[in-house]
């Protein structure tokens, strides 16, 4: 596969010694998201899904996914999709389901925390499902079941009562069979058979046929996106959403142990998303032949695969970052904070300890991310675009919240009661105060 100059497909290069701390800074910058605009664009579809329910999802179901229903909803069972299904799909979402139920269901938690702070004064805290739940899954024609078990297992383990699963039809008005099955192995009380902007506003505002769910998960384009932002910023609908989403990202951290065949290989993956994915190499001490290796193997791997035209985009605006040291090499991805971190390093587990933000770490030259996205047992749902500084990925904790309890004894209310009159004194608070008060007068009285 040789190809022309003017064909190849290439990175850039930076050598970080080299860059002003200004340019390192525009090194770390994804593409700007415009996010206000999109939000503006989406609203009219969400207000009229708020106010006309039903018809409106019907109608827009008509316009962008060229599917004509008489309902936008399926409901359980779906085992008829079982048959549809190619058996080697099946073996392998059998196989992928699993593997993330036994990691997502070994996170429930499961357990009361009971401290006492000071004698008699007992504080608890446990947890309970999100009663109701979104998933979305995107793709009229693309057939996603990985996002469909990463969303629906951890929602199955936590507990939660109702799993709506929404994705768009295809023009007969069916749903993907593999994705239909996944609802079925996941227990999903409701398939809702809409995309974009309308099916989050359905599931957030409910409709006449589709349950208001009180949490939105899932990926999506940024109709998709821009309407779960608007969603959780409408008192009215009272839901939330798992995070921010943008396109897709890795940064792969190269020494001279690597193979640059696996590395190139590692690139491309996430490279063929989209024309938005961004793809860093950070090669640490590599000689420029090395380097000359993996760009070379880019090239030649990127022109063999089906998405070279997605890849000649994103691979271009991608970049790769010149490092002295492993310790240097951690620092500029932290501060990166990218969705995947690869380490093709020869210590790559012991460098796993520096690793301060990342959504998931892939370690050593057996482990590519798509391992990761479809199957080994973590989820693939991450933070992009630098929110990994504080944002876990979808877990199953992403599907409970906790609650706090405390009881004190009579004692315990002689030991604390003053230090709370005196801060809520100290606020003002007076009825604050007196409802302690008013308990110790009466312990006083009689005793
Ligand atoms: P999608 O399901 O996100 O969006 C399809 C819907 O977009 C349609 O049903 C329609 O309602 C809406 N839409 C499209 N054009 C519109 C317009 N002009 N006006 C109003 N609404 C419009 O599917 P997609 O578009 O194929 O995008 C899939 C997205 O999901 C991509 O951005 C991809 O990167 C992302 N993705 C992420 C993951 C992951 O797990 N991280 C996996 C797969 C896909």
């Amino acid at each position: 596969a040789t190809t022309t100059v003017d064909d190849k497909i290439r990175m850039r290069t930076a050598v970080l010694a080299q860059v002003s701390p200004e340019e390192r800074l525009a090194l770390l910058r994804r593409p700007v998201l415009r996010s206000d605009e999109m939000i503006a664009k989406v609203r009219p579809i969400v207000d009229d899904v708020r106010k006309r329910g039903d018809a409106a999802l019907l109608e827009l179901t008509a316009k962008f996914d060229k599917a004509t229903l008489a309902s936008p909803v399926l409901l359980p069972p779906f085992t008829d999709a079982e048959a549809l299904l190619d058996p080697a799909v099946k073996a392998a979402i059998d196989a992928a389901y699993a593997n993330i139920r036994t990691f997502h269901a070994a996170q429930v938690d499961g357990k009361t925390l009971v401290v006492e702070t000071m004698p008699g004064v007992v504080c608890s805290r446990f947890a309970r499902p999100v009663a109701r739940v979104g998933l979305y899954v995107p793709g009229g024609t693309a057939v996603l079941p990985s996002t469909a078990l990463m969303l629906g297992i951890p929602a199955q383990v936590a507990g939660c009562k109702e799993i709506v699963l929404a994705t768009p039809p295809r023009a007969d008005g069916s749903v993907v069979p593999e994705v239909l099955y996944v609802a079925h192995l996941v227990g999903a009380s409701a398939v809702l058979r809409a995309g974009g902007a309308q099916a989050v506003a359905a599931m957030a505002y409910g409709t006449q046929t589709v349950p208001k769910v009180d949490k939105i998960f899932g990926p999506g384009n940024q109709w998709v996106t821009a309407a779960k932002m608007l969603v959780q910023n409408d008192t009215d609908a009272l839901v939330s959403i798992d995070m921010p989403a943008g396109p897709s990202e890795v940064l792969v951290i190269a020494d001279h142990t690597a193979d640059a065949r696996f590395v190139a290989a590692d690139l491309l993956s996430q490279a063929e998303h989209g024309v938005d994915s961004q793809v860093v190499l950070v090669a640490v001490s590599l000689s420029d032949e090395q380097v000359a290796a993996i760009e070379e193997q880019v090239d030649i791997q990127a022109h063999a695969l089906s998405r070279v035209d997605i890849m000649r985009e994103s691979v271009s605006k991608s970049l790769i970052v010149r490092v002295t040291s492993v310790s240097e090499a951690l620092e500029f991805s932290n501060d990166y904070a990218p969705e995947h971190l690869i380490m093709h390093l020869e210590n790559a587990q012991e460098a796993v300890t520096l690793v301060q933000n990342a959504g998931s770490v892939f370690v050593g030259p057996y482990t590519p991310e798509s391992c990761g996205d479809y199957a080994s047992g973590t989820n693939h749902t991450l933070p992009t675009n630098g929110y990994a500084r504080q944002f876990s990925g979808v877990n199953t904790l992403s599907f409970q919240k906790h609650i706090t309890s405390q009881e004190i004894s009579r004692d315990g209310l002689q030991g604390l009661g003053p230090i709370v009159v005196t801060l809520a004194d100290c606020e003002g608070l007076d009825a604050h105060a007196n409802a302690v008060r008013i308990r110790l007068k009466a312990m006083a009285e009689s005793s």
